[in-house]
């Protein structure tokens, strides 16, 4: 008897490409057919089938304190019922960008766009505008959306495929691009020993999602800012994933470095389409109309995705409110360790705040690609799929991070961990 997910990815499939609408979504790398989902609620969702899960992947992070709070769908509720979209300034632009400027050390001026690869697009472009300089350096095994020139040895859906760049990114765009190992911070002194005077911008995860969860070394962090101030590079922190989760103000409050422009995407729309660019006063007002790097949206700043955004980081700003969910994401991870431990499965945890990264290996760090890709992927599979089973929801790929919600409490950890302690059994 096929499960309903199965008829609808069938049908799917006949339609939409892979059946899907972004590449990792489609179980390539686990194998089996994607779980079609109906509802959620809190840390739950639920789907077409009626199965329950604990939800470890929340959208791929965006849905910082969980499924439908009402909070958010009020807002939302509230703002559709005046319309939808004007092409016009609202007030509630302003409010989202005051609230997202408290909270990052590093944004001055703001620039909403509809994605995090129109983000990191905008970055690139405008890094390049402002200091008349063409070569950006990113590091192996970091995602920054599907840009042409950053789409190499890149993460996310890339690794998970093991596309290797993409056909389509004509080599003169990336010959532009350099790239370094993460964390490594003397590959990076000699990459600017030799084109230190032709960087426009260095562009980090400062937490590494998209190859699992590597956080950065601080000392890594603290060098690139000092080698991008003595050459005149700008410094940015692509802080899609890491943005209101590593900590509410982002890696740049946890790690106390200030970046020239920061990447945001995920949280600040909650779970509606939003992202934004931000960063020094001086360099952000070189973008259009106040300067002269050309950059513009129909739907950026949507009043749905405005409210939906501030509705959430202002509930995740409240007094211990992230400081709760980022001590339930400890709990998990040591809860995890040990149920593996008496299993005798290898495994190593990763936190930045409210991410997460497991890891099936017998090595005790992990800081780079290399480390990643030396996990035993078969385990993993077998990991995701009687977790699965089991009713806990993890990114179908060992290349994504994990995210917990404020909404995960007692009963959402409990259910996990006797679900891990019964699937380690077997691995
Ligand atoms: N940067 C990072 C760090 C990301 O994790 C992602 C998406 N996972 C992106 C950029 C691209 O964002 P989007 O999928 O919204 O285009």
């Amino acid at each position: 008897m096929s499960s309903r997910s199965e008829n609808l990815f069938a049908q799917a499939q006949q339609h939409l490409v892979g059946g899907v609408n972004s590449a990792v979504r489609a179980f390539r790398s686990v194998g089996g057919t994607p779980v079609f989902i109906r509802r959620g609620e809190g840390a739950w969702i639920e789907d077409v089938d009626g199965k329950r899960y604990v939800d470890y992947v929340l959208s791929y992070g965006p849905l910082a304190i969980g499924h439908a709070h009402p909070e958010v769908v009020e807002a939302i509720a509230d703002t559709a019922a005046r319309g939808t979209s004007f092409g016009a300034p609202t007030e509630l632009e302003t409010e989202l960008a005051v609230q997202v400027k408290s909270l990052m050390p590093g944004i001055e001026r703001l620039r909403m766009v509809n994605s995090g690869t129109e983000a990191c697009m905008s970055a690139v472009r405008l890094a390049r505008g402002y200091t008349g300089r063409d070569r950006v350096l990113k590091f192996r095994g970091n995602y920054h959306g599907h840009v042409d020139a950053l789409l190499v040895e890149a993460g996310s859906g890339v690794l998970t495929l093991g596309i290797p760049g993409s056909p389509g990114v004509p080599a003169s765009v990336t010959e532009t691009t350099l790239t370094a190992p993460y964390n490594d911070i003397d590959a990076v002194r000699q990459l600017f020993a030799e084109y230190g005077e032709t960087i426009a911008a260095v562009l980090v995860e400062p937490v590494a999602g998209n190859m699992n969860c590597v956080p950065a070394m601080p000392a890594f962090l603290e060098g690139l800012r000092s080698l991008c101030d003595d050459s005149g590079a700008l410094l940015v922190f692509d802080e899609v994933m890491s943005g209101f989760r590593a900590a509410p103000g982002g890696a740049q409050a946890a790690y106390g470095v200030t970046p020239d422009l920061t990447c945001l995407g995920k949280v600040i729309g909650g779970g509606l389409p939003t992202a934004a660019l931000g960063g020094r006063a001086d360099v952000m007002e070189y973008l259009a109309p106040t300067g002269p790097v050309y950059q513009a949206g129909t739907l950026s700043g949507n009043p749905l995705a405005m409210a939906s955004g501030l509705a959430t980081l202002r509930n995740l700003t409240r007094p211990g409110v992230h400081a709760g969910a980022e001590a339930w994401t400890g709990r998990l991870l040591a809860g995890l360790e040990a149920r593996a431990e008496a299993a005798g499965v290898g495994l190593t945890t990763t936190q930045a705040g409210t991410m997460f990264g497991l890891f099936f290996t017998d090595k005790d760090e992990i800081v780079g690609f290399e480390d990643v890709a030396g996990c035993d992927a078969d385990r993993f599979k077998r990991f995701f799929h009687g977790m699965l089973e089991a009713g806990v929801y993890l990114a179908p790929s060992a290349f994504e991070a994990g995210f917990v919600s404020t909404a995960h409490d007692e009963a959402a950890l409990a259910h996990t961990l006797d679900a891990a302690e019964r699937v380690f059994a077997h691995l």
